[in-house]
Formats: structure tokens, C-alpha cells, sequence
């Protein structure tokens, strides 16, 4: 797909002039994480800790007691306000703060090792973590998905993911790792970064960008992995995602999707209050056993009535049922039907998405048609039954579709999936 229309890239980063030269033209206005040096890897990150945690490491580096919840605050207005990325350009804690926090500590952004603009204007965003402990840097995938009157972020909460779902891509990978709360929220700093979300560093003290100015409105945990198998890390970093004086995303903005974790389940309400997605898929266990094969561990019925008792499950909060659409496998209006049943008495979305390819999977998309009858039968019983339109599909960024670099696919994987593509398969 190299060189294809629609998309710019920016190629891995061997010369970080030559990169920032290539880069800089990307976006408006240019990248400051492009510019700064590569995160040290000895160094913690201040970000993702929360305000105890910080309160802490400061107290630890001699910062007296009486000086610390103040020193927390301008801490957090700039990481999450002004999202700056360097201690230099916190101006109003003293030099010698500065060098002590730059000894100790990191602020700086992943490296993004590749940049890509998709026809449709989706954006997806490959970057580098640095390793831990003995391990490697790993590679993430995050998306960016312009709409009319919102932009969603789609943020990964794990590198490979444990589950095997038949027809997701993601699930053809080994759990490389969890991210840590930082590497979550840096998804969303990067980002922000890169479609110009942050005041500029030379804009007066406190300007921030409006909320309803912004590009990011929304976020998804609905990149690669189950979140719920990283239950702490992500529950850190949504809290701080949501915090009303840092990057005060509204928590009715945040989904939260999982293939069913059931035990999980009223933790996520409960302690994160964000919104929920169940990734659904089908209807009767024979088949979720095998589309979503968390399903053996914890049936429909388990699933379904954790969802009943989701905490401020109401009209006005609904859970969201995703259901890939999958040509002759679970796309026929008995399934429709079942499926309406099914959820009786749940306050609910559906959200239909037709079924992304990907080279070596056993499956094909609906067909058209047959969606639009699916959806129309569920509208008729009234749920709101949104078809989501696949985005980025010529940059790889559609749902399911996220696998890190790790194991990317070989060129000739590629070429298949972009001749798939052309041809209209899974239209
Ligand atoms: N692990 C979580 C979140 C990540 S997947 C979960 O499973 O919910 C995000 C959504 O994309 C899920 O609903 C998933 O089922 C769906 N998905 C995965 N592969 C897909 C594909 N190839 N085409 C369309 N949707 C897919
Ligand atoms: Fe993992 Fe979700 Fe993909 Fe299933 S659909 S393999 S849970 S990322």
C-alpha cells in the first residue's frame, strides 16, 4: 500500500531531522512531540500517576510537605491543561524544582513511529513505548476518527490481547503486555499534540482550548486488548482523563468496551463511570463460544444480567451491544430477532458494524442488504441501530483491524488486503 492515494506516512525514524523534515508538513501546527528527544527509559513518567502518586514522588525528592498539594496542582495544569512535554516550560515552579523533577522524572511522548492520514481523514498513529524492566519497546495503535461534530479516539489498553476472537485481528496476536496508565493517557496527549488540541506553549497563562473547540470530543477503549483484563491501569488513566481540571473529558464521552469480563463489569461502573459497549456478536452461546470465546467462561445470561445491573443504567445512559455483521453466520433475521429479545428490558444502542477483513481471516462482511433489513427489523422494535460506517480501511485503522508493529503483516498480506479492498469485498 505503500505510496497509495489518500494516505501520507511518515516512515519509521532512523534520522530525527530527517523524520521532523518529513514530519512537520503532516499537521498544523507542527508536531512539538516530534521535536523533543526521545524519552529516557531510566526515567519514570509523571504521567498516569495519580495525585497521591505525585504527591508522594515529590515528597521523596525533598519537596517540603506544606509545598506539595500546591506543587500537584500546577503539576497537573501543565501535563493535562497546557500539555506541555518538557519541565522548561513550566515557568512558575523554580529552575532548581525544574532540574530536580528533569532528574528524577520524564514528561516526554512516545516516539511516533509512523503517521497515517487516511482518504476519510481518520488518522492512526504508531508509537513507540519504551521497554520495561527486561522486556522491549513495544508498538501501539491508536486512531483518530473525524465525524460531524465530534472526533472519537481510539485508544489501546493492551499490546496483542489474550482472547481469541475468530475475527478480530488484534486476536491473532499474543498478549505482549498491559500499558501502563501512562502509556494509555500518552495515546491521548500524542494526539492532542498532533491535531493541534493543546494551546500553543506561548499562549498566556491558562489559555486553553475550549471544549467545544476541540478535535478529541470523545474516546473509545476500543484499540487492541480487553481493557477489563487491565482493569487498574485503565481505571488510573480514565480517572485522570475525566479529572475536571486537567483533560476534563466528560465521562458520558468515554466508552469503555469489553468482550465480556464479567466480574469486571459493575467494577467499571462503579469505579470508573464511564459509558459501557459489550462486544455482543451473537446471540446464542453455541455460536458466541466461538465468535467471542470468553463466552465459555461466561455465558450470555451471566453477561446479560451483569449488564442489567450496570450501575446508573438508565435511558439517558445506555449500554452500547456491538454486533459485527458476518456474511451467513450471524446476519439473519431470526438472529435479528433473537437478538432483540435478548435484550428486553436493557436500556440499549446497537451498534452494527460491518465485518472488517483482514488477510487469513475465515470470514466475509455481510452483505449489504442483508445489513439494512438486520437494522431495520432492530429500529423497528425500537432500539436506534446505528450502521458504523468502516473508517480508515486504507490505512488499516478500522475496528479490529489494530495488530502492533511486532507482527505487521507481510507486504504480500498487504497487497491482498488492498486488492480485497478495491474489489469492495465486505461493502
Ligand atoms: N477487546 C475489546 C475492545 C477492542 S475491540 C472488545 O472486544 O470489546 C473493539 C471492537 O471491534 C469490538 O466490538 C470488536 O469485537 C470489534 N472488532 C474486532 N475485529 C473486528 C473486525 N475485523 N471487523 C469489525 N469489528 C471488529
Ligand atoms: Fe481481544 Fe477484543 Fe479482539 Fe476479542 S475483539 S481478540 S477481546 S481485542
Amino acid at each position: 500500500m505503500k505510496g497509495g492515494p489518500g494516505f501520507r506516512r511518515v516512515p519509521a525514524k532512523t534520522d530525527l531531522k530527517n523524520a521532523m523534515a518529513l514530519t512537520l508538513d503532516l499537521t498544523k501546527p507542527e508536531s512539538r512531540a516530534q521535536l523533543r528527544p526521545q524519552m529516557a527509559v531510566d526515567k519514570k513518567s509523571l504521567i498516569g500517576l495519580s495525585r497521591d502518586a505525585m504527591a508522594q514522588a515529590l515528597a521523596a525528592l525533598g519537596v517540603p510537605e506544606r509545598q506539595t498539594r500546591m506543587r500537584v496542582r500546577q503539576l497537573w495544569h501543565w501535563l493535562y491543561v497546557r500539555g506541555v512535554s518538557d519541565f522548561a516550560q513550566m515557568f512558575n515552579i523554580s529552575k532548581e524544582l525544574r532540574a530536580t523533577l528533569d532528574a528524577h522524572f520524564t514528561i516526554a511522548r512516545p516516539e511516533i513511529v509512523e503517521e497515517q492520514i487516511s482518504q476519510d481523514g481518520t488518522r492512526k498513529w504508531l508509537m513507540r513505548f519504551p521497554p520495561r524492566g527486561a522486556g522491549r519497546p513495544v508498538d501501539v495503535e491508536t486512531v483518530y476518527i473525524p465525524e460531524e461534530g465530534r472526533g472519537t479516539l481510539c485508544i489501546s489498553s493492551q499490546v496483542g490481547c489474550t482472547l481469541t476472537c475468530t475475527f478480530c485481528h488484534t486476536g491473532t496476536q499474543k498478549l505482549v503486555r498491559n500499558l501502563t496508565p501512562g502509556e494509555i493517557l500518552e495515546q491521548l496527549l500524542v494526539a492532542r499534540d498532533r491535531l493541534g488540541d493543546f494551546p500553543d506553549a506561548d499562549t498566556p497563562d491558562g489559555a486553553i482550548v475550549p471544549a467545544e473547540g476541540r478535535k478529541i470530543t470523545n474516546i473509545v477503549m476500543m484499540g487492541m486488548g480487553e481493557p477489563l483484563y487491565n482493569f487498574d491501569n485503565v481505571k488510573e488513566a480514565l480517572l485522570i482523563a475525566s479529572d475536571g481540571d486537567g483533560l476534563s473529558l466528560s465521562k458520558r464521552r468515554i466508552t469503555l468496551s469489553t468482550s465480556g469480563v464479567v466480574p469486571e463489569i459493575y467494577r467499571t461502573g462503579e469505579e470508573i463511570g464511564v459509558m459501557l459497549a459489550i462486544s455482543l456478536h451473537a446471540v446464542r452461546d453455541e455460536l458466541r463460544d466461538v465468535l467471542v470465546p470468553i463466552n465459555k467462561k461466561y455465558p450470555l445470561k451471566e453477561l446479560l444480567d451483569a449488564c442489567r445491573a450496570y450501575p446508573s443504567l438508565s435511558n439517558a445512559r445506555r449500554i452500547t451491544f456491538e454486533y459485527v455483521m458476518l456474511k451467513g453466520v450471524n446476519d439473519s433475521l431470526d438472529d435479528a430477532r433473537a437478538l432483540v429479545r435478548l435484550l428486553r428490558g436493557i436500556p440499549a444502542k446497537i451498534n452494527l458494524i460491518p465485518f472488517n477483513p483482514w488477510p487469513g481471516s475465515d470470514y466475509e462482511c455481510s452483505d449489504w442488504e442483508q445489513i439494512e433489513e438486520f437494522a431495520d427489523l432492530v429500529n423497528k422494535a425500537g432500539y436506534a441501530s446505528p450502521i458504523r460506517t468502516p473508517r480508515g480501511r486504507d490505512i488499516l485503522a478500522a475496528c479490529g483491524q489494530l495488530k502492533s508493529a511486532s507482527e505487521r503483516m507481510k507486504k504480500t498480506d498487504r497487497l491482498k488486503l488492498e486488492a480485497m479492498m478495491i474489489a469492495g469485498h465486505g461493502e
